[in-house]
């Protein structure tokens, strides 16, 4: 293994092979490796978009981002701004990777492979002669640049740390990039996972496990104006599932850190107001069925019949006659606005990313330098940095390592 380099990138994933990629782009001339603790790079790349990898949202902007804290930092905007979304989808595009985008403002490769993604990141690296050393995990920086790696000792002019997150450990993560980054003065948030299911208390979720149903999530909230969001939900057997929930887990995840129980309300059927609702319960009572089918053609019909002894003291086997009104208010807000306490949510494993990270005061956003230790550049989740679910996270990975490999190509020039 050489063990000089003018760029060396610590991860081998998203924001690592795009970084290396640009750098090379700029600066021919520069020597860059790629460093991967795995024995392959960009795993969890594979697994994105249930393996067809939703690699960027039309409608990045600083809304579509978190910090540890639950803000929006306005720190992402400079990458984006510098890299925005047609420019990253026609740098793809010039790689070989064409994109088709879905509903709102979702875009994935036109062959719907995740794996086709990683392969234009990978070949091109082979193309441009960046080495990507596998089973090499950086352990620790000295400014100047000195690399302890599992491989042995290495030096850099400047190095991009793009070792990603702690959630889904599974498909190779960054547990020790606080520990090594301290000895520089960088300082790390508290983390959590994010992008993932929803723990609940009720008992519903495991009557009904594994059913489906195209709704609303709401997480209520005394202090903070209530935060919705719609999709396919799916209930598992400790709690709730699907987009719009992965989509409310990182403000869950951080009230339950802070002792709090949220609230959750589903609506099941949102194209039907409860006004609408209620005249379609009356109209069923009159129908000669029983109890167990009158919500047939309504609702799932084990979520429906679940719904129904929820709220009715009747047996399933009576006539549908017997809901007296008080019955259909009940049965109406348990499906327009069934309540949900949260507990949590599930652990690393499942979640698709990690909410917080390096400290972003310790960074340039113009740059993505570090402000302790000059000619130390972060891209991409190692970032106090949460995208939405929907594209978010791969556009950040990709904008800020762009704008990453950039400042360190102008920054090995003024140097050298
Ligand atoms: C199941 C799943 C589905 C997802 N789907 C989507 C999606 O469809 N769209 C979307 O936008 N986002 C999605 N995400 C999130 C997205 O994959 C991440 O935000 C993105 O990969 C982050 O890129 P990164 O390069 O910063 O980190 P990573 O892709 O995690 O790469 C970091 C790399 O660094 C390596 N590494 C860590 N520490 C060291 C070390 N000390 N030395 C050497 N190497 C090291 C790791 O092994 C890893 O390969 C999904 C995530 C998961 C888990």
């Amino acid at each position: 293994m050489n063990t000089h380099y003018d760029l060396v990138i610590i991860g081998g994933g998203a924001a690592g092979m795009m970084a290396a990629l640009q750098a090379k782009r700029t600066a021919p001339e520069f020597n860059t490796a790629i460093l991967e603790k795995e024995p392959r790079p960009g795993r969890k790349l594979l697994a994105t978009g249930n393996g067809r990898c939703n690699i960027a949202n039309r409608y990045a902007a600083k809304e579509h981002y978190f910090n540890a804290a639950g803000r929006c930092p306005a720190f992402v905007q400079p990458a984006l701004n510098a890299y925005p979304v047609p420019v990253i989808l026609a740098r793809f595009a010039e790689l070989g990777l064409l994109t088709k985008e879905e509903d709102d403002g979702k875009y994935y490769p036109l062959g719907d492979q995740a794996a086709a993604v990683l392969d234009t990141l990978r070949l091109h690296c082979a193309a441009c002669d960046i080495p990507i050393i596998t089973e090499c995990a950086a352990d620790s920086i000295t400014p100047g640049f000195t690399l302890d790696t599992s491989q042995g000792r290495l030096h850099a002019g400047a190095v991009i740390l793009a070792m990603g997150g702690v959630a889904s450990p599974q498909l190779g993560t960054s547990e020790g990039f606080a520990g090594m980054l301290r000895p520089l003065g960088h300082r790390a948030t508290d983390i959590y996972p994010a992008l993932t299911q929803i723990k609940t208390a009720e008992p519903l979720p495991k009557a009904v496990q594994g059913v489906k149903f195209k709704g609303s999530v709401t997480l209520a909230a005394d202090d903070a104006p209530p935060m919705t969001d719609s999709g396919e939900v799916l209930f598992t057997a400790t709690g709730i599932s699907g987009p719009p929930v992965f989509q409310l887990s990182r403000e869950v995840s951080r009230r339950c850190r802070a002792g709090a129980q949220p609230t959750l309300l589903l609506d099941m059927l949102p194209r039907i107001s409860r006004t609408e609702l209620l005249a379609e319960l009356a109209r069923r009572r009159t129908l000669p069925f029983a109890l167990a089918d009158c919500l047939s053609g309504l609702l799932n019909k084990r979520l429906g019949q679940v719904l129904l002894r929820q709220t009715t003291p009747h047996k399933l086997d009576a006539p549908a006659a017997a809901l007296t009104d008080g019955d259909l208010h009940r049965l109406a807000d348990a499906i327009k606005a069934q309540r949900l306490t949260a507990q949590g949510v599930a652990g690393w494993r499942s979640a698709q990313v990690m909410a917080g990270g390096l400290e972003l005061k310790d960074f340039d956003s113009h740059t993505l330098q570090s402000r302790r230790c000059p000619g130390l550049f972060a891209a991409g989740e190692v970032l106090d940095i949460c995208g939405d679910c929907g594209g978010y996270n791969l556009t950040w990975a990709w904008s800020s390592a762009c704008l990453a490999a950039d400042s360190a190509v102008r920054f090995l020039r003024r140097t050298r």
